[in-house]
């Protein structure tokens, strides 16, 4: 657990870097902790490095593990975030239980979210995730429906939309690192221009933070570089990245 601590150290140290090479402030980009695949004793590492904002992919790991920390009565209380992809049939429990959500990529999520989003809590924050590279496979709306889909999520009563979100594959050899960062931006600044009141871009994980940071993120999400490889768990989670 000593390592949690020096990892995060040595992110917010990276983070730092960046936004100094990007002429940013030091402190315009926000830490989101991946906690996926990690146990509740290794969110409790992180909170007591100072760490109080952690995103989770899969919700009944992600409540399983709230249920063994609320004991715990950690302060300040964590900033819980849903990133991970979304069916239809857990809006219900994602809209009760979190305070984001990073990956909505279709309106009828959205709508779940928005009418089963408590009373008792304040709007949900949400971010639109997008497809950026056109991976086939990947989930995020498509860059061409993202204004749309932009739209009519910030229409939702419930929701407070913040801005977008996406996970580029990986660079080819020869390809600019920055590029697909770059043209979420592009997006991004095409919404504010129509007058959509965003402000995060959430992009960047271990490997290329540097590259978001240098096109804009306001929120990376970090998950190996502060509690190591996610091979380690793979035995109890068979099925999972
Ligand atoms: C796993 C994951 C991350 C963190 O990835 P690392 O490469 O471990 O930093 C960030 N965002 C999402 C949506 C993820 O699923």
């Amino acid at each position: 657990m000593a390592d949690i601590e020096s990892n995060l150290v040595a992110v917010r140290r990276r983070i730092r870097a960046a936004c100094r090479a990007a002429g940013r402030a030091e402190d315009a980009v926000g830490l989101l902790a991946i906690s996926k695949t990690q146990d509740a004793a290794a969110i409790r590492a992180a909170h007591a490095a100072g760490q109080y904002a952690f995103g989770e992919n899969y919700l009944q790991e992600a409540l399983d593990k709230r249920a063994r920390l609320a004991d715990a009565r950690l302060l300040p209380p964590i900033e819980w975030h849903f990133t991970g992809p979304i069916q239809s049939n857990k809006t219900r429990a994602i809209a009760e239980a979190f305070d984001w959500v990073h990956t909505v990529d279709r309106l009828k999520i959205a709508q779940r979210l928005s009418e089963q989003r408590p009373a008792t809590l304040p709007p949900l924050h949400v971010c639109v995730q997008v497809n950026i590279s056109g991976e086939a496979s990947k989930s995020g709306c498509a860059a061409a429906e993202s204004a749309a889909l932009c739209h009519a999520v910030a229409a939702l009563p419930r929701l407070r939309l913040r801005g977008l979100m996406a996970i580029p594959a990986p660079p080819a050899e020869g390809d600019d690192p920055r590029a697909p960062f770059r043209a979420l931006r592009e997006l991004f600044e095409n919404l504010r221009r129509d007058g959509l009141e965003l402000d995060t871009l959430s992009a960047g994980m271990s490997d290329d933070l540097e590259a978001a940071i240098a096109e804009g993120s306001t929120i990376v999400r970090i998950g190996s570089a502060i509690f190591g490889p996610r091979e380690s768990r793979i035995t109890n989670h068979p099925s999972r990245p």
